[in-house]
This record gives C-alpha cells, structure tokens and sequence, in this order.
C-alpha cells in the first residue's frame, strides 16, 4: 500500500492569555487573530528544532548543512521540497470535536430573528422564501466544519491595557507631548487562557523515520517558544498534548474521490491562498496545483487531465506575509484570497483522475506559502 503522506494532529491549549498579531487595529486597540496561522506554529518549531538539534555554541553564527534536521524537514528554505505543512490552527469546538473556522462567503442569513433561514448558494435571494425579509452574508461569523454550528465568536477574547513603562527607571513613561499620549496608552486584545485549538501538520511520506522526533519536538520543545505578541508580558504560553498520527494512505485518497463529482464541484478556502497578482482562481492555475498534489500524493507523474469551467465565485481578498527563519525577517506582503472564500467549477463529463488529483489538493493546497498553511481547501458542493 503506497503511503501518501502523514497528518499530525494535536490539541492546543493556551497556558496564559494569547495575542496573535493580525496587524488590525481600531483606535488604540489592537486585534488578534481568534486563531493561530501556521506560520506562528511554524515559526516556534522551527527555533526549537535549531536550538536542540544543530550543534553550535553560543555566538556562533550557525549555517544549515545538508545534515541538519533543519534543513530535511524545511527543505524548501534551501531550495529542496517541503516536508512539513503547518496548517491553521482554528479553535476546537468542544460538543463536536470540530473546529471554528472563517465562515464560507456563500452563507447568507434572513435579517428577521424570527426566521434567520440559512441560505448557502452564490445568489442570494432578494427576499427570504418564507418571509419576505432581506437575506445578509454571516461575515465575520464562524463555523464548526464538523457539526455546521454558526457562532459569532469562535474563543473567548477580553481586552486589557497597557501603559509603557520606561525600562530602564522602571517607572511609568513620561509623557512629553499629545501625540506621544496615544502610543503610550495601548489596548490589546487576548485570546483568554483555557482556550483550545486543534493542531494539523501534514508531513510528507518521506518523513516516515522522523515522525517521532517531531512529536517529541511539539510537544516538549515548542512550549517552551512563546507564541505571538507581548512575550515579555507573561502572554503567548502553550501545551500541545494528546498526538495523534493518521497515514494517509493511496485508499484513503480514492475513498474521498469517490464522493466528489467532477461535473460540479466546489473549491472552499480553508485558510488564505496566495497566487501573485491573479485576480481569480483561474480554472489552470487549479488545475496546475490539481496535477502537483496527484504527483506529490500518488508519487506518480503528473496526469492529464480535462478542462473545467470557473462558473461561479464569492471571495474576499487580505494581505498575507509570512516570516523568514532563515533572514529573520518578515517576507513581502502579498494579495491573498480571504479564508472562506468558494470557487465553483464545472467540467462536461465524470473523471476520476480528476477526482482523485482534487482529493489529493486537500492534502496538498493551493499556490505559495503551503509550509506556512496557505491554500489549504475542502471540495464541497454548494449549488
Ligand atoms: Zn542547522
Ligand atoms: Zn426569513
Ligand atoms: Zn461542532
């Protein structure tokens, strides 16, 4: 049986409160993101994986060799494949064991309380069939991908503030100006502490001799990295318990395929998908990265496959910018289509390449920045 890949999953748990920097602010407040991206999560394993497994002393200035774990497991940082994929990690719900994610841009609900129908489609109505009201999108909400529960929140937040403190007297900063007031009083915003996420990692097959060394990384080592902003204040402490590995086999893959039904599909975003300056997911670039994860999953060439159609799309657009280990610094800020945004494709006739190489892309994603958990998606059927 030919093993595609591994995914890890675990459960974290937030020791103290968590603020997880979205750059967003309203005023003095500044937001966090009510998940954790994978870059965050990437961020602190891979500094734990340099500290306890590259030999070097203290000052030295260290270059990865071809020996290092380092380089095995983030290949693509030395030009080599990826080998880990460090999705979002989204907050748990606990009735269900599912997770919270960035509700899909094609849900809309009936304005009136009474009524509140659900819609799930790319054209709203103009009215509710039941009751004449207006239909509004649910943006901003959340939902369980397990049990389908809508929630405005997904964790709970609170906001505390801060006022700087002159670090080297100890005492409360002087204010020598208006405009210096408003940088010196800050509010931020926390995830609060008790809050659990679920962690996913995908690992590819060649990995298998390393899994154990990685668990052993995740849950004894990347504790120890804090997470997020405001270290210094106490924030950012986590646990990652209770590991689990699943071996995503070849079986596995045409099981899923089975159910997608290649004459109309949907692509929904499970996180944010990078692809330079397209304006849409263009039914090539789809099929690009369709052929990629059929060759990285099957360990097969790429296949041929059939044309497809984009007929309908419903989409929100961010920035994204991921954080370089290896420079230590921020990388570019890109265009980025929103989590929860949905593409619908039509083809003319049942393929089952095609149908296996789209099972495959949800192991595999969509576009740049995968390690980091970008163009992570799920094939859904909204029409
Ligand atoms: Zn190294
Ligand atoms: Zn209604
Ligand atoms: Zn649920």
């Amino acid at each position: 049986m030919t093993m595609a890949c591994y995914i890890v999953n675990a459960t974290i748990t937030a020791k103290t409160p968590l603020h997880i920097g979205s750059g967003k602010r309203t005023g003095v407040i500044k937001h966090t993101h009510h998940f954790i991206p994978g870059s965050f999560l990437r961020g602190a394993f891979g500094l734990c994986l340099v500290k306890t497994t590259c030999e070097f002393k203290e000052g030295e200035t260290h270059v990865h060799s071809e020996d290092c774990f380092y380089s095995k497991l983030f290949g693509e940082e030395f030009g080599k494949k990826s080998n880990m994929f460090f999705r979002y990690a989204y907050p748990l719900h606990l009735k269900c064991n599912g997770v919270f994610v960035p509700i899909s841009r094609t849900l809309y609900r009936c304005r009136n309380p009474q009524c509140h129908k659900i819609y799930n489609t790319y054209i709203p109505p103009l009215e509710c069939q039941i009751c004449d009201n207006s239909v509004k999108p649910l943006l901003g909400y959340y939902e369980c991908l397990r049990c389908g529960e809508i929630n405005s929140e997904s964790v709970q937040t609170s906001r505390f503030s801060l006022t700087a403190l002159d670090r080297g007297s100890y005492s409360a900063a002087q204010i020598r100006s208006g405009e210096e007031l408003a940088g010196t009083l800050r509010t931020i915003e926390v995830i609060e502490a008790g809050s659990k996420f679920r962690l996913e990692i995908v690992v590819d097959a060649d990995c298998k001799e390393y899994l154990n060394q990685i668990i052993a990384l995740l849950t004894r080592g990347v504790p120890d990295e804090d997470i997020g902003g405001s270290k210094s204040r106490g924030l950012g402490k986590i646990s990652i318990e209770d590991v689990k590995i699943k071996e995503i086999s070849r079986d596995i893959i045409e099981a899923r395929a089975q159910t997608i039904n290649t004459k109309g599909f949907d692509i929904r975003l499970l996180s944010p998908m990078v692809l330079g300056n397209s304006s849409i997911l263009e039914p090539a670039t789809l099929l690009e990265a369709a052929r990629r994860a059929y060759s990285w999953i099957l360990h097969q060439g790429k296949p041929s496959l059939p044309s497809i159609k984009l007929i309908h799309r419903q989409f929100l657009t961010e920035t994204f910018s991921g954080w370089s280990l290896k420079e230590n610094r921020r990388r570019r800020v890109e265009p980025a289509f929103s989590t929860g945004s949905c593409f619908h494709f039509e083809s003319e006739s049942s393929d089952q390449t095609l149908a296996i190489a789209l099972a495959a892309l949800e192991f595999y994603s969509i576009g740049s920045y995968k390690p980091h958990g970008c163009g992570q998606v799920t094939l859904t059927q909204i029409l």
